[in-house]
């Protein structure tokens, strides 16, 4: 069988390592100089919208994508020629912001309370019916905190307001929440689905330093509301793949913040934690293949290497700890890799991602494993960093 992926970034590039174990030939499609995915599999160097691609892609079984930026017309032309999954009706939903947030209150998933903003006088309005603090984020191209503005007051939001300028947005009453978590779910060609352990998350600036799974203090009922949420989108978007529902967990009631269409940061401890990782499960869904079990091996942790790699004596001195490099040219904020964490239980995770953090001796990275902490055990302290300033420069 052969994948066209396109895409050829860290997500890229472990889609194609996965497929590559299962026997798969891959063609990588992207435009960039620079490919993480390269060292892995085939990389046609071609815009995302020239012939030569399509023509290429035309000869797989499946195409998928790692990222929500793929050119929308270009997907809709490719479906006539190969099949492409998640379809581009999810892409579709989950490029906007706001058509997103709107596609999840019409099926009755719990969100923020939000407003459609085109400019100053809309933002005035919606500040006045959702009232501060509220997060104003641009409807497209927003990610790791780009494109997000945090209005607790009237200078922020003038600051806002001359920033965005009409750029389309989005107004979001800010989520006092106690953790973030996310949901990871894959559903395959006959519609039934499968998820993950829950995942908790710490971002820093916008950004995912941090994920911890399986986690402590997660009742029945939120979990059933994400099975029925996943089960609602499944069928309603019609979905083939790996998807992601990332969430605040406000005092036991989930709201979702967003959702992705693809394989998520949060779900590389599935690498080494997981029967079946959501890379490999996301192969199998789009090629018609019956997926794996998703149940947790022990106690994961996943630890984000940005900006730069950690000192590999960090890695070798922790129990459990595997290295992955993207082989990506560092850059400030850049995603260069990871560390997953494997052990057999709670208590050994947490003691070795404190020696993982220490090791690495990063800032941003311990300030994430102390917002981490108090909820392993206890409920959320009061004083936890929740109004995270967005970094103006993150790149994936
Ligand atoms: P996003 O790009 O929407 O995933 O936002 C990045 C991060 O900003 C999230 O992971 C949260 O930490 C924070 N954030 C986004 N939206 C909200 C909100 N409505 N209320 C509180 N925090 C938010």
């Amino acid at each position: 069988m052969k994948l066209g992926i396109l895409g050829g970034g860290q997500l890229g590039r472990m889609l194609a390592e996965a497929a590559s174990n299962l026997g798969v030939e891959v063609l990588v499609i992207d435009p960039n100089e620079e490919s993480s995915a390269a060292s892995v599999a085939p990389v046609l160097r071609e815009s995302f919208d020239s012939a030569a691609v399509e023509d290429a892609l035309s000869g797989c079984d499946a195409v998928t994508y790692e990222f929500e930026g793929v050119p929308l017309d270009v997907c809709r032309k490719l479906e006539s020629r190969v099949p492409i999954f998640p379809n581009p009706r999810a892409l579709e939903v989950v490029r906007d912001r706001l058509v997103q947030k709107r596609f999840l209150r019409d099926l009755e998933i719990a969100t923020a309370e939000f407003r459609s903003v085109s400019g100053p006088d809309e933002l005035e309005a919606a500040l006045v019916e959702l009232g501060f603090p509220a997060i104003l984020k641009t409807r497209q191209d927003g990610y790791d905190g780009k494109g997000q503005w945090r209005i607790q007051n009237r200078a922020d939001a003038e600051q806002a307001a001359r920033e965005v300028g009409t750029t389309p947005a989005i107004l979001e009453a800010f989520v006092p929440f106690d953790r973030e978590l996310s949901l990871i779910a894959v559903r395959d060609a006959s519609g039934a689905i499968q998820t993950w352990a829950p995942t908790e998350n710490v971002h820093v600036g916008g950004i995912l330093r941090l994920s911890r799974s399986p986690l402590r203090g997660v009742a029945e009922q939120p979990l059933l509301t994400g099975d029925a949420w996943f089960e609602r989108l499944g069928d309603t978007l019609d979905y083939r793949g790996v998807i992601t529902l990332e969430l605040f967990d406000v005092g036991g009631r989930w709201l979702v913040n967003e959702m992705a269409c693809r394989v998520h940061n949060s779900g590389h401890w599935t690498l080494d934690g997981a029967e079946t990782s959501q890379f490999e499960n996301h192969v199998r869904a789009v090629l018609g293949q019956p997926v794996g079990s998703t149940a947790s091996r022990g106690a994961s942790a996943m630890v984000n290497l940005i900006g730069a790699l950690a000192p590999e004596t960090a890695v070798h001195s922790v129990t459990g700890a595997r290295f992955y490099d993207y082989e990506k040219s560092p850059r400030a904020l850049r995603k260069l890799g990871h560390i997953n964490l494997n052990c057999t239980n709670d208590a050994a995770r947490d003691e070795g991602l404190r020696s993982l953090v220490g090791a690495i001796g990063d800032r941003e990275l311990s300030r994430a494993l102390s917002a981490l902490e108090p909820s392993t055990a206890n409920p959320p302290r009061a004083d936890r960093t929740r109004f995270d300033a967005p970094s103006a420069t993150a790149a994936s």
